[in-house]
């Protein structure tokens, strides 16, 4: 009787593969394959892992050896390339392969019951886009045919940074060079499949609309966390199957097994969306990158603010710099950008005097506005002026945030509400007063300030329905919206036609801010917000659009930069600064993070961790509180390692993570590879 063994990953912290017998169970059963799916009893649970090895024997005692339950035959086996990808992500990343390779995958793959996959089978997604979308294609201006000649013309492996001005038309560039590669392939009698990043598929419909339109004849395939498990099962197969030529999907979909990939475009490279930050804590941009190496093929970051990572790359000659100077659409100028010096001007509701003038000028014209405040909730903390009292989270190191509307008091970072207490807590005081303002605040002075205008607010809040942020950028874009006020939700890809101011209301609080990236994180946001302004082309004779930034700080040298457009004068200032301090992309970083009842547990792991090993070329900070210390009533610390050589920090860590393990330590604890929020 035919039988082997298989190693199979499973998705556990542990780090080891398990082998398990398999027997065929009738005299022509097909021997199972690297690549596929099979069902294991795992304890005293039934799972399905990924068998990586078919072997004749095993290391293990037979005895100790159970059986396989079933594999999954009816779909196609995962490639070779695509175990490679996750056991790269899985080693660079510190964890286990099955933690990686199986939670990537729909969790209805996963399922110890076939029927979602056998359903899915038997009636695969449709694909295709309605045929009565508009698909006017411009013809590319000089700068954009270079681009996408440069990216085609490379046979097998090249990194691409696409570094265009907003509304330089980066998204032409992509579709034209996918729709090449794909026609290149076919020519030859090839598939062809693409990938395309995005930072937050809810915020980009225009982008998924403009891609069917001008494939209609292909299938495209959608990947992101809010696609419903039968849906996401389903398109993950369309793109396992070849049946997708192209794939739109967010950081996840790095890891989509798809057979025919020839290109991988990363849109917006530099958003901090493309970091997961829980679980295998990866970048899909970097994984993007050396997918692409591994398949030959071209990959294109594209941004108009890249972030200094990939710009350093550009300078050094591994990623090749394709530039886009201007605006495509005819006329369409960048913004004037103007600071109003709030040393100068009063503003006891946030809007000064300068700005509002501007708003009431865009509304005597029938022009849309802009209002970016990167705080939700209506002020973000209350007091008490007779006691000092003030609303702090009891769970956590944080304010309760005032949530007007619904009369709630809400800590952002536990998810606690309470009701508006109608008293001081302390004093009894019953003048409670709101501290700073959010976005539902500024909304009420806009009401007031202008009764007449159509006033819409986007943040997290206003848009927890399923739909209803698309919902509230579609009354933008069809003109039912005078001033738009939001979040950062409101700075990202959109292409409004009318709108001609962008006000900043406070930026300030993260130019001053302990975290290193959060001046890079700030111009690209300001520059990204004022990128919405004068987008479409405007007769002469009509006044150039403009954006206003109130601030304290009008000297601050990230200002000018942003005044003059000048992303790669406040690079190289920011590489300079880099470089001098000893931070990344000059040096390697690591953090381990520990999570305890009291901060001395947390820090007492970190010290002993800090002793394991022998650390030479490493440097390892010392342990300290995390800035938001206690999060529901969980004391964090972390622990920071560098290196000037990376494959130093990575020997180390391939050494230390055992050693952790080892330790056996009750408390949470994670390491994280190249953190972002240090
Ligand atoms: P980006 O992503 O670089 O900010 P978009 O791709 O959104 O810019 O393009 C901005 C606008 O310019 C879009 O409305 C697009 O249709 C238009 N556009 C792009 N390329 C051209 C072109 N070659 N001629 C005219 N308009 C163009
Ligand atoms: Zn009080
Ligand atoms: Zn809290």
């Amino acid at each position: 009787m035919t039988h082997r063994i298989l190693s199979i990953a499973l998705d556990t912290p542990l780090d080891t593969e398990f082998d398990y017998r398999w027997i065929a169970g009738e005299a022509d059963a097909v021997v199972p394959v690297v690549g596929q799916f099979a069902l294991v009893p795992f304890g005293r649970r039934e799972v399905v892992g990924l068998i990586i090895a078919v072997k004749e024997s095993s290391d293990y005692q037979p005895e100790k050896i159970r059986d396989v339950i079933a594999v999954r035959t009816a779909l196609a086996p995962l490639s070779p390339e695509w175990i490679a990808l996750c056991r790269f992500a899985a080693d660079y990343y510190q964890r286990p392969l099955g933690e990686v390779a199986l939670p990537c995958v729909p969790k209805k793959l996963r399922d110890p019951q076939p029927t979602a996959l056998e359903r899915a089978l038997k009636k695969p997604a449709a694909l295709r886009s309605d045929s009565d979308i508009d698909v006017s294609r411009p013809t590319l201006n000089e700068q954009q045919q270079a681009a996408v000649d440069a990216i085609t013309a490379t046979l097998g492996y090249g990194a691409h940074l696409l570094f265009g001005v907003t509304g330089s038309g980066k998204t032409e560039v992509y579709l034209h060079a996918a729709e090449a590669l794909i026609k290149r392939e076919q020519a030859h009698g090839r598939a062809a499949q693409v990938l395309l990043l995005v930072p937050e598929i809810n915020l980009t419909p225009q982008l998924e609309a403009s891609v069917r339109a001008r494939f209609p004849a292909l299938h495209v395939a959608t990947l992101h966390s809010q696609l419903a498990e039968g849906e996401r099962l389903r398109h993950w197969i369309a793109a396992h199957q070849g049946r997708a030529a192209i794939v739109l999907g967010t950081r996840l979909a790095v890891l989509a097994s798809m057979p025919d990939l020839k290109l991988i475009v990363v849109d917006e490279e530099h958003d901090p969306s493309y970091k997961q930050q829980e679980g295998l804590r990866y970048s899909a941009r970097d994984l993007a990158v050396w997918r692409a190496r591994q398949l030959g093929i071209p990959v294109v970051l594209g941004s108009a603010t890249p972030s200094v990572e990939s710009w350093q790359h550009a300078g050094s000659g591994r990623y090749q710099k394709l530039a886009l100077t201007q605006r495509a659409s005819t006329h369409a100028r960048l913004p004037r950008v103007g600071l109003i010096d709030m040393q100068h001007h009063k503003a006891p509701e946030g809007l000064s005097p300068p700005l509002v003038a501007a708003l009431r000028e865009r509304l005597a014209r029938g022009e849309q506005s802009l209002l970016f405040l990167n705080r939700r909730g209506y002020a973000p903390v209350i007091h008490c002026d007779a006691c000092g009292w003030i609303s702090n989270c009891r769970r956590c190191t944080a304010f309760m945030v005032l949530h007007k509307p619904e009369r709630r008091l809400r800590c952002h970072h536990c998810s606690l509400e309470m009701r508006i207490p109608a008293a001081c807590p302390t004093c009894g005081n019953v003048d409670l007063q709101p501290l700073g303002r959010g976005t539902q605040r500024v909304e009420e002075h806009l009401q007031q300030l202008f009764p007449e205008a159509r006033v819409l607010r986007i943040d997290a809040d206003s848009t927890r329905r399923k739909g209803s942020a698309q919902a509230a950028f579609d009354a933008v874009h069809r003109g039912e919206v005078d001033i738009l006020l939001g979040t950062q939700m409101v700075a990202k890809g959109h292409d409004f036609r009318r709108l001609t101011l962008v006000g900043v209301i406070n930026p300030d609080t993260a130019l001053f801010s302990q975290d290193y990236r959060a001046g890079e994180r700030l111009f690209a946001q300001l520059m990204q917000v004022a990128g919405r302004a004068g987008r479409a082309g405007l007769a002469d004779h009509q006044p150039q659009s403009e954006v206003l930034i109130q601030t304290r700080y009008p000297q601050h040298p990230m200002f000018r930069a942003l005044l003059a457009h000048d992303y790669e004068g406040f690079a190289r200032d920011t590489l300079t600064e880099r470089r001098a301090a000893g931070l990344p992309p000059f040096v390697f970083q690591a953090l381990l993070r520990a999570e305890a009842k009291t901060l001395e547990a947390a820090l007492e792991f970190l010290q002993q961790a800090r002793e394991l090993l022998p650390h030479d070329g490493i440097t390892m900070n010392d342990p300290v509180p995390m800035t938001i210390t206690r999060v529901a009533n969980v004391e964090r610390a972390q622990l920071l390692l560098e290196s000037a050589s990376r494959p130093q920090l990575q020997a180390f860590l391939r050494e230390w993570m055992p050693a952790l393990r080892e330790l056996k330590s009750r408390l949470r604890w994670s390491l994280e590879v190249d953190p972002v929020d240090i």
